[in-house]
């Protein structure tokens, strides 16, 4: 699963023609791209909003391997904001800016195709063509995609903190989740719990994932998993 979603992820930074990828799969020229065949089974595009109302963002601290790769840029990063600060409240703000960028470019100007991508020869070969015939729209669109990933060396998880409009629309549907990791009233708000989490986050807030790292972290066990009373 991992290996087909990072295969997509791959096509959608360095070989989709489009501004935003995985929108216009059924009239892209690329044939082989993952997206397009993936695109053709229904039951994958079921699936993300399933596991939203299931199980909240944990497509984010399970599946994604746009984030398995930000955890691992993340490792090296100079500043990992495990501590309550006032960058980590701009993440709401940064991921619905993703967002609306993301709509623009989507429904506002229609998705233009930027290139033609180039499949002559050998794969890295062709990806550099690729690259040296595009408009100049398609490389700022992609170098800044590349920049923001890259700026997790400086602020872990920046891309998945911060912009990715995916993210921001997992965030919004999993107020609905029915399985969680959540802070019971126990919680005396040590941040215990937030020092050890790979998006500075704690249960139930802003950008957890339900990934379950910080459920023995907690010194009053205030940690549970599973179906939150209201
Ligand atoms: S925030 Fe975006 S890139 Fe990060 S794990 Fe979630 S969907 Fe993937
Ligand atoms: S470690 Fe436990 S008590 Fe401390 S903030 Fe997290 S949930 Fe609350
Ligand atoms: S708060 Fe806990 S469950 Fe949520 S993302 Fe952080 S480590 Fe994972």
């Amino acid at each position: 699963m991992l290996f087909v979603l990072g295969q997509w992820s791959f096509y959608g930074i360095f070989r989709c023609p489009y501004p935003v990828p995985f929108v216009d799969c059924q009239v892209c020229p690329v044939i082989t791209c993952w997206g397009r065949i993936t695109s053709l089974f229904w039951g994958l595009w079921l699936f993300v909003p399933l596991s939203v109302i299931l199980f909240g963002r944990a497509f984010c601290g399970w599946l994604c391997p746009g984030g398995f790769v930000n955890q691992l840029i993340g490792k090296a990063a100079i500043f990992k904001l495990r501590t309550r600060n006032r960058f980590s409240k701009w993440a709401p703000l940064g991921l619905c800016l993703g967002l609306a960028v993301t709509l623009f470019l989507w429904l506002v100007l229609g998705n233009p195709r930027w290139i033609i991508p180039i499949r002559i020869g050998e794969f890295w070969p062709s990806i550099g063509l690729s690259f040296e015939h595009a408009s100049t729209a398609w490389l700022i669109r992609t170098f800044t995609v590349l920049g923001l990933v890259a700026a997790g060396l400086v602020i872990a998880n920046l891309w998945c903190r911060f912009v990715c409009p995916t993210g921001c629309l997992l965030e919004w549907f999993k107020r609905v989740a029915i399985f969680r990791v959540f802070k019971t009233d126990a919680c005396n708000n040590c941040d215990a719990c937030l020092k050890i989490c790979e998006m500075g986050t704690r249960p139930d807030e802003v950008n957890c994932t339900n990934c379950g790292d910080c459920l023995k972290s907690c010194p009053e066990n205030a940690i549970k998993i599973g179906r939150k009373r209201m």
